[in-house]
């Protein structure tokens, strides 16, 4: 924040703003009763004010004595005692005007008022005086050697960009001489995080794809095409050829394939990755297919064997596929751990189990990676250290701002499922507070009538957690007594063992249970069609792009399906975010917006966000010094990738001085 200093004659017109004043204590007016300010007469060359001073009355009298000079930070308001306008102050500093350093200090116009953070809240440095503190900092820099805040960019980069120097940025960022500056030194800092940031991405892009040599999957696929064409059981759009075409073309390279499969919720990613699996299979490697979720493994596990046994009728092979979750009986493990060293599986779906020290592959050449943003770098880098540097796909339905993804995964290749399958309909989303519950409940009922199953979400597992938040144990009682009493009604939720979870979606997949009730467990992937209501209280409670997700749930089939959000307290804030819902079925839209509302490290939870930790960028704002970031910082690696031609050699210093931890990152993962 910057505070204009103005002259006291104006006050007035900053009636109820913020601002600073400079001048010498004229008058003193001390109170008939000790409860009551003290006020002290500010004078400049101008004019005169009054500031009132609560606190300790001796103390006070000490502080502020006549002749004695100070800045004083705090909004205009009108005077309590009569008409007068006075300075409700926040701050002040005693300054002293025959200092030449102090002279310079005052002659700016908009000064820096610094949030107090961390261990500083807890010391007697104030806001002024932080300001003050820095400004001689920064003067006594200037006079010992200027070239103490080190240039970081080079200087065509900074020319051509049009960019200020470092040391201005940094001088005017903090001491701007109109209001204007700061944001042209925001610009220039926040070009070089994104620079240096893209810079990261242009090196690991390379070091991936370029100089590691990767597995050829040089088999012809005409036959094993055909197949897979006639195993399916529904015409593929035209988005899922395009992306299998790019993901093939990677395979069939010497580059190892690094590729980030983007498609909004039910665009049909999973039977892409199973081509993309049988290729693998077919040139004779183990594939793994990772997912975050032991209930998603399951389904994978189920859906593909399904497919994989119809594959190998038509084609003749015998591919296998193998399930491997944590829940699963030692013995049981045991004999998968078998298979899968000796190559006897060429399939292997799972949890993060597939990453357990104890797990051997025989020859894995291909791995995917399902929801990927629910994964850490490590996990990632993990999977892949198993193989022999096998092709890498990672699927997200989480629809990334492109500003995000480009900072996020910049190093990867994007392939994007932009149509749905054709037999879509919109979901018909409403927002509904707890009033409309019986009209809601009917409506579900009608829809049981066509033959249709709902699920119902809580944001709470049961109601011990936290206070005033529905929870799933809760309503399921209720319910099952209540409104759904006639009604097969499932549960499941991350503290029932597996099993039964498995059970229940099993009989939610068999229609034997009509209305599920559920936390966000399953929030990402699960496919049921026959689906159709999908009802979220405490709707408020979640993020929007979760929302997205879990009304993704539902809309998977032909038929009409619709998502209810109930929600109480709304907020202005709130209120847009749910309506964003209503108002469209478009990942992408939903994603600006929740990055909008929410700030990129927040949207992306805790897993990813260290990369976002700018100080000076701020994603929503910055999107084409993005992209000329980008752009620079790709033409710089293509042409010179070691960073040793003249004019990159500072770019290289200031890269490894700054970006150490960075490096380290990129040679694991
Ligand atoms: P997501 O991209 O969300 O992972 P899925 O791969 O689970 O989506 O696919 C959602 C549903 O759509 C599945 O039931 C799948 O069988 C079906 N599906 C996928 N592609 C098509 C298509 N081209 N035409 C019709 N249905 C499809
Ligand atoms: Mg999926």
């Amino acid at each position: 924040m910057y505070i204009e200093k103005i002259d006291i004659k104006n006050i007035r017109r900053h009636f109820d703003s913020n601002v600073l004043i400079a001048g010498k204590i004229y008058d003193v007016e001390h109170p008939r009763k000790p409860t009551h300010p003290m006020f002290v007469f500010v004078k400049d060359d101008t004019g005169i004010t009054q500031v009132p001073i609560f606190g300790k009355s001796e103390f006070r009298s000490k502080q502020f004595r006549l002749n004695d000079s100070f800045l004083f930070w705090g909004k205009v308001s009108e005077g309590f005692y009569s008409t007068k306008y006075q300075l409700d102050y926040r701050d002040h500093l005693k300054i002293n005007i025959l200092d030449k350093n102090e002279i310079d200090f005052l002659k700016f116009k908009y000064f820096p008022i610094y949030e107090l953070s961390g261990v500083l809240k807890k010391t007697w440095v104030r806001p002024l005086l932080l300001s003050k503190i820095v400004f001689n900092a920064f003067s006594s820099i200037l006079k010992v050697n200027d070239a103490l805040i080190k240039e970081s960019l080079p200087e065509n980069i900074i020319s051509k960009c049009n960019l200020v120097s470092k040391k201005d940025a940094i001088l005017r960022i903090n001491f701007p001489l109109q209001l204007s500056d700061v944001e042209t030194a925001r610009k220039r800092l926040a070009f070089e995080e994104l620079f240096y940031l893209q810079l990261l991405m242009a090196l690991k892009k390379r070091l991936v794809q370029v100089e590691a040599k990767g597995i050829e999957f040089h088999k012809d696929i005409n036959e094993l095409t055909n197949h897979f064409k006639s195993t399916l059981k529904f015409e593929l759009t035209d988005a899922q050829k395009k992306v299998m075409n790019e993901i093939y073309l990677d395979m069939k390279s010497n580059k190892v394939m690094n590729r980030l499969l983007q498609g909004d919720v039910g665009s049909g990613k999973t039977i892409v990755s199973i081509f993309a699996l049988l290729i693998a299979v077919e040139n004779g490697y183990q594939t793994a297919l990772m997912c975050p979720t032991e209930l998603l493994a399951e389904q994978h596990y189920v859906t593909i064997s399904n497919f994989i046994n119809d594959f190998n009728k038509i084609s003749g092979k015998e591919i296998k596929v193998t399930l491997l979750i944590g829940g699963q009986k030692k013995k049981l493990r045991e004999v998968l751990y078998q298979d899968i060293r000796l190559g006897k599986t060429n399939i292997i779906i799972g949890t993060h189990a597939l990453i357990q020290e104890a797990v051997e592959y025989k020859n894995l050449g291909f791995v995917v990676i399902d929801e990927q943003h629910k994964f850490g770098v490590m996990q990632r880098a993990k999977l892949k250290e198993k193989g022999l540097n096998p092709d890498v796909l990672v699927m997200t339905a989480t629809p990334i701002p492109r500003t995000l993804s480009l900072t996020v995964y910049g190093d990867l290749d994007v392939s994007v499922i932009d149509e749905l399958p054709l037999n879509r309909k919109p979901i018909k989303t409403y927002l509904r507070s707890d009033e409309d519950k019986a009209n809601i409940f009917k409506f579900v009922k009608d829809e049981f009538k066509k033959g249709r199953q709902a699920y119902i979400i809580y944001p709470l597992i049961d109601e011990s957690e936290k206070m005033d938040l529905k929870s799933a144990e809760e309503n399921y009682k209720l319910l099952k007594e209540t409104y759904f009493k006639n009604y097969p009604i499932g549960m499941v939720h991350g503290r029932r063992f597996w099993y039964e979870i498995d059970e229940e979606m099993q009989a939610f997949k068999e229609e034997k249970i009509k209305l599920l009730v559920s936390t966000t467990v399953i929030e990402v992937g699960i496919d049921i069609p026959n689906a159709t209501m999908m009802i979220i209280e405490d709707a408020q409670r979640f993020g929007l792009s979760q929302l997205h997700q879990l009304r993704g749930r539902v809309g998977r089939g032909a038929e009409q399906s619709y998502c209810v959000l109930i929600a109480k307290h709304l907020d202005e804030v709130s209120r847009k975010r749910l309506n964003t819902l209503c108002e469209t079925n478009d990942g992408f839209k939903i994603a600006e917006v929740d990055m909008e509302i929410r700030g990129p490290g927040e949207f992306f939870g805790t897993r990813q966000s260290g990369i976002l930790n700018f100080s000076c960028t701020d994603l929503n704002k910055d999107k084409d010094l993005l992209d000329n970031a980008r752009k620079i910082a790709f033409e710089i690696v293509n042409d010179d990738p070691h960073l040793r031609k003249p004019e990159n050699i500072s770019i290289r210093e200031c890269f490894l001085v700054n970006y150490k931890d960075a490096l380290y990152l990129m040679k694991v993962a």
